[in-house]
């Protein structure tokens, strides 16, 4: 697997890869079920959950209703405290903005705290080809960079990876980084914990540039907040002394009371904890405390478009509990790679074609990445209906747009491979205003029901491989309801 998501195949062709490894289906099926029954737990000690929930949606949608107010307040509040703002439009000017800024401290070297949003732009490929090596500094992270992997969970980028794999690349790998492994490395998780350790220590205290995200940035004060486990990012953002945080625009919260929302909505959604073990907050830049120099970029790269949708916006609620793929029964199978890029399961199948566009057929297929079966939205903490905007999407891709780009609307193409299902639509559409054709038509499919094949021929021949179609019943409903009640009166329905 190479470092990037860039020309991954289409949903189903990858996930029928991942389907066929029997290990990966074993390491998710067992994390993923671990994951989501403590967070079971841990959601029904409050019996106020249902009224946070609505509480954690309503604040989203009100900031993002707002979203040009509370970014400028939030700029002017971070400039105040001495921080320094930049607006990065897409990937290409969030990684040109950050190369920037590293080459202008003359450091070839960063620590990295775990971020979705670098990983979203491609931030580590970009240093790289400026000659800036970039170090991940979260556990899993490690795993990943280390196994030249790609992250295929939200909250365990390495869920795909077993305690022996991960020592076998600890063992292979760590020593081009930096510190070896050390001599005799065993699978069992305090001695890999360990090695880690050891491994990363020698980077906090060497590092002059670390490079972040962040959970939540609170516009009244510039405040921004990285919530974690392990303690990791708090090192980096302390102890180098310049940090550089890319953050999406849509993670920005009015107050502190509206924080107060996400961070019990987030811990318990994500690693079923009651609170976070490390919340770190700053604000700008304080003399003797913490890095002398600090940046932000805000960064857009299709939110802005994914707001335009009145229906899909929904998905910028997102807390990134990861909560969602742990319910979901395409993700147990076919895993998060399978995706294309850091957001897999049920919220990357809505994010990512509207943070991208639809027009790709990786982004056009992973609308249908999905049963419908409701369990991502009954445990999303931010009450995203992803079932919902998953039809959404479906129907713009079978209409083919309109799309917003660059805040105008245009009109797509169909995708190919939706044009037999966009002609079904068609005559479905044309028969329900006929209702005297479709009368006859299903008519004459009775009385002719026993001459009708069972499978179907053509490009329909795999689906109804493993389905049987409905059989034909001898009567239609209407001639039934005819023949038991008498005709339909025009007040009743007409022909209905
Ligand atoms: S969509 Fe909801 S459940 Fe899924 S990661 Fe985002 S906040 Fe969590």
């Amino acid at each position: 697997m190479s470092g990037t998501y860039l020309g991954m195949p289409a949903f189903p062709r990858a996930a029928a890869a991942a389907t066929r490894d029997t290990r990966l289906r074993a390491n998710l099926t067992h994390a993923t079920h671990t994951i989501r029954d403590k967070r079971a737990a841990a959601v029904a000690e409050l019996d106020d959950w249902a009224q946070l929930r609505a509480a954690g949606a309503a604040v989203k949608d009100r900031t993002l209703r707002h979203l040009d107010h509370y970014l400028e307040q939030l700029e002017a509040a971070v400039t105040a405290a001495g921080g320094q703002v930049h607006w990065a439009a897409d990937a290409d000017e969030a990684n040109a903005l950050v190369t920037r800024l590293v080459r202008e401290t003359g450091e070839h070297e960063v620590v990295k705290v775990k971020s979705m949003a670098t990983q979203e732009i491609g931030l580590n490929e970009a240093l790289a080809e400026a000659g800036i090596r970039a170090y991940e500094t979260d556990l899993a992270e490690l795993i990943v960079q280390l196994g030249g992997d790609l992250p295929s969970h939200i909250l365990v980028p390495a869920i795909h990876r077993n305690r022996s794999e991960i020592r076998d690349i600890f063992r292979r790998e760590m020593a081009d980084w930096g510190r070896p492994a050390p001599e005799g490395l065993s699978d069992s998780p305090a001695e890999l914990a360990e090695a880690a350790r050891l491994h990363l220590r020698e980077k906090f205290l060497s590092a002059k540039v670390a490079v972040s995200g962040a959970n939540f940035m609170v516009a009244e004060t510039g405040t921004l907040v990285v919530v974690e486990s392990e303690g990791n990012g708090r090192m980096c953002l302390t102890l180098p002394e310049t940090l550089i945080s890319v953050v999406g625009i849509e993670k920005v919260v009015p107050s502190w009371r509206d924080l107060e929302v996400f961070l019990q909505l987030l811990p318990r959604s994500s690693t079923a904890e009651r609170m976070n073990p490390y919340t770190s907050t700053w604000t700008g830049t304080t003399e003797g405390d913490g890095p002398r120099t600090f940046h932000l970029v805000l960064l857009d790269n299709g939110r802005t478009d994914t707001l335009a949708d009145t229906v899909g916006r929904q998905a910028l609620r997102c807390i990134r509990c990861s909560a969602c793929l742990n319910v979901c029964p395409v993700y147990e199978r076919a895993g998060g790679h399978a995706y294309g890029s850091p957001y897999p399961g049920p919220i990357g199948a809505i994010l990512t074609p509207q943070l991208r566009g639809i027009e790709g057929s990786l982004e056009a297929s992973l609308p249908y990445a999905s049963s419908l079966c409701g369990a991502c939205y009954e445990v999303c903490p931010v009450a995203i209906d992803i079932p919902e905007v998953l039809v959404h999407l479906r129907e713009r891709v079978v209409q083919g747009g309109p799309v917003t780009r660059g805040g105008s609307r245009v009109v797509l193409k169909p995708a190919r491979g939706h044009a037999a299902e966009r002609a079904a639509m068609r005559a479905a559409t044309w028969a329900f205003d006929h209702p005297g054709a479709l009368r006859a038509g299903e008519r004459l499919a009775a009385r002719t029901r026993r001459l009708h094949p069972r499978r179907l021929p053509g490009p329909g021949r795999a689906w109804s491989r493993t389905r049987d179609l409905p059989a034909v019943p001898a009567e239609s409903f209407r001639d039934w309801w005819r023949r038991t009640r008498g005709e339909p009166s025009e007040q009743a329905g007409g022909e209905a």
